[in-house]
């Protein structure tokens, strides 16, 4: 049989020390309201009826940061499989999400879907598929990796074509006192050509420069070289961090 319950309070005085996300201080978190759910259901073998031997529980609290004040949701979650055993020294594994997430994610995600959604269009198959792959690079699949650095240099040079349409022949223009090549095939002088339209900052544009052609470089070399999980994970993140700065230009 199975049982649920939800209980709601308003706790007065209910104090978590935890690390907050924001400012990243282990610091007091007030409760402000709180909500656990829980449920349960017999189980039953050869052996007879276990009541209430299966169980889950979770509790949904809107939490605030003493120190920056920020509010966030934090959902702690165990069930009967990840209750630990005091007498043989397991300890409980909660699960625990909080929302919003660090900065740090935060920002990435902003960017991710600023790119996404200007590349959607133009490439769908390759943004479609990238949470499944940086999900496997995180498991560490070898072929995610070859996919991984696929994806990255058609997203480069998709968003290139986007944000700059390269002209219907070959043109030349003077950027930073050099010539570049525009052309669909010259997707990183079409970056190039944007970026000089879009900042007047000489030390923005040097550094996007100098940041794109080597994980250019890297993402295309990579497709056939020696990268671990590790890098074309990073690569990803900065793919889309450093386009994303461009589109905030
Ligand atoms: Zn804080």
């Amino acid at each position: 049989m199975s049982k649920s319950r939800i209980s709601i309070d308003n706790p007065d005085n209910e104090v978590l020390w935890l690390k907050c996300n924001w400012c990243h201080s282990k610091t007091e978190h007030k409760v402000l309201s709180s909500v656990v759910t829980e449920a349960s259901e017999d189980y039953v073998d050869d052996g007879g009826t276990y009541e209430d031997a299966l169980w889950w529980r979770a509790s949904h609290r809107i939490i605030q940061c003493n120190t920056c004040q920020q509010i966030s949701y934090r959902r702690e979650s165990i069930d009967s499989e990840s209750d630990g055993d005091e007498e043989l020294g397991i300890p409980d594994q909660y699960d625990v999400a909080v929302y919003p997430g660090d900065m740090a994610h935060r920002i990435f995600g902003q960017y991710k879907s600023q790119v996404d959604k200007l590349l959607f269009r133009r490439c769908a198959d390759v943004i479609e598929k990238v949470p499944a792959i940086y999900k496997r690079l995180g498991e560490g699949d070898k072929e995610a990796i070859s996919q991984a650095l696929t994806s990255c240099r058609r997203i480069i040079s998709s968003f290139a074509h986007a944000i700059y349409p390269p002209p219907g022949k070959e043109e030349e223009v003077i950027v930073e006192g050099k010539s570049l090549k525009l052309s669909a095939q010259n997707y990183l002088n079409l970056i190039d050509a944007y970026v000089r339209t879009h900042t007047s900052s000489i030390s923005v544009r040097d550094r996007i420069r100098l940041t794109l052609r080597p994980l250019n470089e890297r993402v295309c070399a990579g497709v056939h070289d020696d990268v671990t999980a590790e890098e074309a994970q990073a690569l990803f993140l900065q793919t889309y961090l450093l386009l994303g700065e461009i589109l905030n230009l």
